[in-house]
């Protein structure tokens, strides 16, 4: 915007020192030189001098700050024109030098932004000044007072001023920004002459007023003072139309505007980050809406904090926030700076006497790779996170299959969602027999879903789906209930076994897992040990602790639980020592090829060793025919499940296989 722009502190960065230290140098060598060939003429300087001096300073003590602008403006500017017009380029020098180091000390301002911006103004005037003296300007100073010839003179020179001044000051913001020098030339450049042009056209009437009524001078602050906040109103309005009121962060518009600069500059990867606040409706309907803009006053400057001054930070909309990292060396860096706010994000939050924590999900798109177009970028980012929201994940990195997948996808959440819903998921059982005695001891219960438009879906298709998408929970409520009603069915009719259920391990984990277990035992009259739980052994690799605790928690009321699939989960054996568990479930790939495959045998074989050292049982999944069986016996597994005993099957013709079911020893 206005005249005269001044360098405000940016912290840390260190590049463009060399440069601010070179205008630096090249200001003092001017001054020193215009000090030393003009020394002598200095002087005697009048009432009016000091009257205009103080003005200067006095507009070099009220500073306008655009909000997110490096730069600072100054209203001195006419009353250090009328000084170049009256007295002449050492004074006007002297007089700004004297000013603004006085005001920024005042201001507190750091040493070599003051240099530096003494430096710049010195270089400025002089150049004016030179080319007003080179034209013939004579200016008021002389006999004869402002001619009509003076007036190309005068208005030259203020564009010399405009120049070069705000080219270097220009160039400053650009690097210290990391943005394009020309971006910054450019920008509002119209508004900027024009705001410049009405200060310097003050200087004129100053000086000629100053010359003859001295006393009316301090009076011309009043619309010096009144165009100086015309300009900040400007200012301010743009500001407002690209900022959020709440926060005072960049908008939505102004985020895509700095990811599009970003873009075209191709220099860098860059990230967007896009950051969607958990469950922030309950903050706004418990503790009311000022306390829930308190929270998200906090989270901005969390939020600003945990980034480079280079980055922008956006409030896109209500709880979602965008930080852009411009000028990334490694598209991994995003996910360690999204991880490090999440945890800034996530620490309590003191809020009018409530102290309150937010969970953050995170989504990710990296430009170029993900998108070249800053508003493309911007919804893959959001895309990410609401999948990131869906998986209860903290962090997801946009990727091709999100949009491929999502149309069918939509489709299939729908039905599931619906399904769960309706009560139309069903159990099918599958037993599982003591191979050396031959008795049930117990049967798995298998998800099974057949959609009226879909058709069969298969329990690896939507099992993970219910996973990603937040219905893990109602699923297994849903399976633990059915599975505890035909448990309680088939031992009122004489068959009484044991039911294991599949869990996740994110339902595993949630504290509610035993309370659940326990209302349908309770519902059905149920013994402690007629439910069993069985967890798939990748799964309990994500949360060590966590995952030891939940299974405490399951052992501690009386349910059984088993590792499933294992084998294929890498599990060390001090982990494993650690884990509260019954049994492990060796994963079918291994018992399939056992008779064929000398290395499939030997796996079976150290872990029936292991779980005996352990002191754990072992469950043989997916023997297809006898002979497996009685491998499986000489190894020493203790039980065998699969298509060799029985496929799956109804809850109904689960009661009839147990009644017909006569152990053949
Ligand atoms: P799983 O827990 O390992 O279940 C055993 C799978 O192996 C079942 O597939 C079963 O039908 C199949 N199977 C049993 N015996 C044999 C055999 O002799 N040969 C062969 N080739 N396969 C056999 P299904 O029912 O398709 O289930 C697939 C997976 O889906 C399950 O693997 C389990 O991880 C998951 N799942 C099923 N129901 C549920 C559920 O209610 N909740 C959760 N969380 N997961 C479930
Ligand atoms: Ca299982
Ligand atoms: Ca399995």
């Amino acid at each position: 915007m206005a005249v005269s722009p001044r360098l405000a502190p940016v912290p840390g960065v260190l590049q463009p020192t060399l440069y601010l230290r070179l205008v630096t140098a090249a200001g003092a060598a001017v001054l020193v030189v215009v000090l030393i060939t003009s020394g002598s003429d200095i002087g005697p300087l009048d009432v009016e001098f000091w009257m205009l001096a103080a003005l200067v300073l006095l507009g070099e003590l009220f500073p306008i700050q655009v909000h997110g602008q490096v730069g600072v403006d100054t209203f001195s500017t006419p009353f250090a024109f009328a000084i170049l017009l009256l007295y002449g380029v050492p004074e006007v020098v002297v007089v700004q030098v004297g000013a603004t180091l006085v005001a920024e000390v005042i201001l507190r301002r750091p040493f070599d932004r003051i240099a530096f911006n003494v430096a710049q103004l010195v270089l400025s005037w002089a150049a004016a000044g030179a080319v007003f003296e080179a034209l013939g300007g004579t200016g008021l100073g002389s006999a004869e007072g402002l001619q009509a010839s003076d007036l190309p003179a005068i208005a030259v020179c203020a564009l010399v001023f405009f120049l070069v001044n705000s080219t270097i000051v220009r160039t400053a913001e650009a690097l210290l920004q990391k943005t394009r020098i020309v971006d910054h030339l450019l920008g509002d450049l119209l508004f900027r002459s024009w705001s410049n042009a009405t200060l310097f056209a003050l200087g004129p009437p100053v000086a000629v007023i100053a010359d003859n009524w001295l006393y009316l001078v301090p009076v011309l602050v009043l619309p010096i003072a009144a165009v100086h906040l015309a300009a900040k109103q400007a200012s301010e309005m743009e500001h407002l139309a690209l900022h959020d009121r709440l926060t005072g962060l960049p908008n939505r518009t102004l985020l895509l505007q700095r990811t599009e600069q970003a873009l075209e500059q191709g220099e860098h990867e860059i990230a967007l980050l896009i950051f969607g606040l958990d469950r922030f409706q309950d903050i706004n309907e418990t503790l009311g809406r000022v306390q829930g803009d308190g929270v998200l006053v906090e989270i901005a400057s969390r939020l600003r904090r945990s980034v480079r001054t280079t980055d922008t930070v956006a409030r896109v909309e209500g709880d979602r926030f965008g930080v852009l990292l411009s000028s990334l060396p490694r598209a991994a860096d995003a996910a360690a700076t999204a991880e490090k706010i999440v945890e800034q994000l996530s620490r309590q939050i003191d809020v009018a006497g409530a102290t309150l924590s937010v969970d953050a999900t995170v989504g990710v798109a990296c430009g170029p790779q993900h998108g070249r177009i800053a508003e493309q970028l911007l919804q893959r980012a959001e895309a990410a996170m609401y999948r990131a929201k869906r998986a209860q994940s903290r962090l997801e990195f946009f990727s091709p299959e999100l949009e491929e997948e999502a149309p069918r996808r939509l489709v299939l959440v729908t039905a599931l969602k619906r399904a769960i819903d309706d009560r139309s998921i069903g159990l099918h059982y599958q037993p599982k027999i003591e191979l050396a005695r031959r008795r049930v001891v117990g049967v798995e219960a298998l998800a099974r879903w057949t959609d009226p438009v879909l058709g069969q879906v298969g329990p690896s298709t939507f099992v993970p789906l219910a996973e990603r998408t937040g219905l893990a929970e109602p699923l297994t409520s849903l399976a633990l209930e059915i599975a505890a009603a035909d448990c309680r069915r088939w031992q009122e009719q004489g068959c009484a076994v044991p039911v294991a259920v599949n869990v996740s391990a994110r339902v595993l984990v949630d504290p509610r897992l035993p309370e659940l277990v326990e209302d349908q035992r309770r519902a059905f009259g149920l013994s402690d040990d007629a439910i069993e739980i069985e967890i798939t052994e990748s799964t309990l690799m994500g949360d060590h602790v966590k995952a030891r605790e939940a299974l405490s928690r399951l052992r501690a009321i009386g349910i059984r639980t088993s590792i499933d699939d294992f084998g294929t989960g890498y599990s060390s054996l001090s982990y494993l020592r650690e884990l509260p568990v019954h049994a492990l479930k060796i994963d079918r790939s291994f018992i399939t090829g056992l008779l064929d495959e000398p290395d499939s045998e030997a796996i079976v074989r150290s872990i029936i060793e292991l779980a005996r050292n352990l002191g754990l049982e072992t469950v043989a999944e997916g023997a297809e025919d006898e002979r497996v069986c009685e491998r499986l016996m000489s190894l020493g597994c203790d039980y065998v499940q699969g298509f060799a005993i029985a496929r799956p099957m109804s809850g109904d013709a689960m009661l009839r296989w147990l009644r017909a079911y006569a152990p053949s020893t």
